[in-house]
């Protein structure tokens, strides 16, 4: 269907093939020097078929360029839970494990912008990941793996495998989850290879999908999510709430209604997180909890995603529910962890 058959990666490709105007293009001045670019040939042809809610998370614009004083160049806090080059183990029974740091498309509002991109994205060397796999390996506390990155799913299968395998190989791992992108944008991936690769022996595998808007699903999408369950992986989601994007109850209950028809369970609706140059994108606390309300009343039980923020400064995730959360200024709002403690955001 498609008659582009690689990814751009540059604002003179991006208007070179229609998506942008040269106008355009020129008033994002620097964002692209400081910002990957990269719009696979998937999602490019849903821009060009008239898509706002996909073109807004992909095309670079000025907008990135405006800094906010709040804004944090590690948001979540991450750097100061990763005892060896790639893990960040900060819950008791699951490790993240960051393994390459490319990703198959760009986003404008990616709150780990600063750490991903050719060049920028470090991808872990062999002894690296050694290190890494002797860490899981005394932790018998780590039940599950949580590839990262990036996007782990731009390795090849036989990488993929390959880690797959040794990870499985620890006893005391029960679950791998591979955080991703790729299913969605870069279906022409998802190979009977890779899908192989993936599924471990006697292990959970878990594939959590990332998409925020209902067109992502082209039907190469919805076919390669279809053939990884299939094979026994279990899909779930996890969304950005994105101003533009996906904040209206309209649109967040046909992205629900597009994961579950699909097979996929909803699992984290994000409260955007503090990556410089996204203020653009940020939804008001209170206008997110709406939407959750809107969404409960709506439809079913299955559609039903945890609306969380992960808090600045390392710690951890947050239901962030009406419960929870008490405006207490102008934007400002105290926030209970649910471990007794509150906190200012
Ligand atoms: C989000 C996250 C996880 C995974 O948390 P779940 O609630 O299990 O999805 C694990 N470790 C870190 C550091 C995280 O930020
Ligand atoms: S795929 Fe994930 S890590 Fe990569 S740019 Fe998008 S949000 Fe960031």
């Amino acid at each position: 269907m498609s008659d582009l058959d690689h990814t751009l990666t540059n604002l003179d490709a991006l208007v070179a093939y229609g998506l942008m105007d040269e106008a355009s293009a020129e008033a994002c001045g620097s964002v692209a020097d400081t910002y990957a670019v990269a719009v696979t040939a998937e999602m490019a042809e849903v821009i060009k078929g008239g898509s706002p809610g996909v073109a807004a998370q992909f095309l670079p614009t000025a907008n990135e360029l405006q800094a906010h004083p709040a804004e944090l160049s590690d948001p979540i806090g991450d750097e100061a839970h990763s005892p060896v080059a790639g893990i960040v183990h900060r819950h008791r029974d699951r490790v993240l494990f960051k393994i390459v740091g490319a990703c198959p498309v760009y986003c404008r509002f990616c709150f780990r912008r600063e750490m991903v991109g050719p060049g920028l994205g470090k991808t872990l060397t062999a002894p690296e990941i050694d290190a890494a796999l002797d860490y899981i390996a005394a932790h018998t506390e780590v039940r599950e793996v949580i590839f990262t990155g990036g996007d782990p799913l731009v390795l090849s299968a036989r990488r993929i495998r390959e880690i797959g395998t040794k990870v499985g190989a620890v006893p005391h791992i029960d679950v791998l989850r591979w955080h991703s992108r790729v299913p969605v944008v870069d279906p022409t991936r998802i190979t009977d290879d890779l899908v192989e690769a993936l599924v471990v022996a006697g292990k959970a595998t878990f594939i959590a999908i990332h998409a925020n808007h209902p067109d992502e699903f082209t039907p190469a999408a919805r076919s390669a999510c279809r053939r990884l369950i299939a094979n026994g992986i279990t899909l779930l989601s996890q969304s950005v709430l994105l101003h533009g994007v996906n904040d209206a109850s309209v649109v967040l209950e046909r992205l629900m209604r597009t994961f579950v028809g699909l097979g996929i369970n909803p699992y984290y609706l994000h409260h955007g997180d503090l990556a410089p140059g996204t203020a653009h994108f940020r939804v008001p606390i209170a206008r997110g909890l709406h939407l959750v309300g809107e969404l409960r009343r709506r439809v079913s039980g299955l559609c039903q995603p945890v609306y969380v923020l992960d808090l600045p400064g390392g710690f951890a995730k947050v239901p962030l529910t009406d419960h929870a959360v008490r405006e207490i200024g102008a934007g400002q709002y105290e926030i209970d962890d649910g471990c007794g403690q509150t906190h200012i955001y």
